[in-house]
């Protein structure tokens, strides 16, 4: 399986960082070995004095498809989750400086924490809050109705280049209000009310 990621899908993230806001979805990957699930801990890597969380809404694929058309995006996805999209931002500035790519920055192991998935059958994927909780407070909440560009546009221009498998996720990009973690930290993500993520920052 593949992680395939949006950035800069929410307007007040990408001001947050300095970043243009692009014509098209800015896609990169994460290997399958960073993905973490179910109440594993995240390890702040050596390699990073400045690890930033990014909740996103996570969709789950559940079909295979190529160049699938806007208006039948909808079908190949069937479950949604929150994930976050750990980045070491240090590494991540200094490879964009050199205008290199992030990849490791952005796909280390366990770079990519997936919450239990919730499906879509009872929800609005287009208009969902979700938020971050890091020890009891709430540091980012976004709803996917202000994405910049939509999941139906994601899934269609994603699967302009990769073929989408069942069984990928999609991050769909972060909302305003990313920071770093530290140890100890104890994050949870939400849908609504729900809480589908829990970690502990080691
Ligand atoms: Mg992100």
């Amino acid at each position: 399986m593949k992680i395939i990621c949006i950035g800069r899908n929410y307007a007040a993230h990408a001001a947050e960082l300095n970043n243009p806001v692009n014509e098209d979805p800015v896609i990169f990957l994460k290997p399958e070995t960073a993905l973490i699930t179910g109440r594993l801990p995240f390890f702040i890597p050596d390699f990073s004095q400045d690890v930033h969380h990014e909740i996103e809404l996570v969709l789950r694929i559940c079909k295979t498809g190529k160049r699938i058309e806007e208006r039948f995006a909808h079908k190949y996805f069937d479950a949604v989750t929150v994930g976050i999209d750990f980045t070491a931002r240090d590494l991540q500035l200094e490879l964009k400086k050199k205008s290199l790519p992030w990849e490791i920055s952005k796909g280390f192991d366990g770079s990519a924490a997936v919450g239990s998935f919730v499906s879509v059958n009872d929800l609005n994927p287009e208009s969902l809050d979700f938020s971050l909780n890091i020890n009891g407070i709430t540091k980012q909440a976004g709803n996917s109705s202000m994405m910049i560009f939509p999941i139906r546009k994601i899934i269609s221009y994603a699967s302009e280049f990769f073929t989408l498998k069942i069984g990928d996720l999609i991050f769909t990009g972060t909302p305003a209000g990313v920071g770093p973690v530290k140890r100890n930290d104890v994050l949870e993500g939400f849908i609504g009310n729900q809480c589908l993520l829990k970690l502990k920052v080691k």
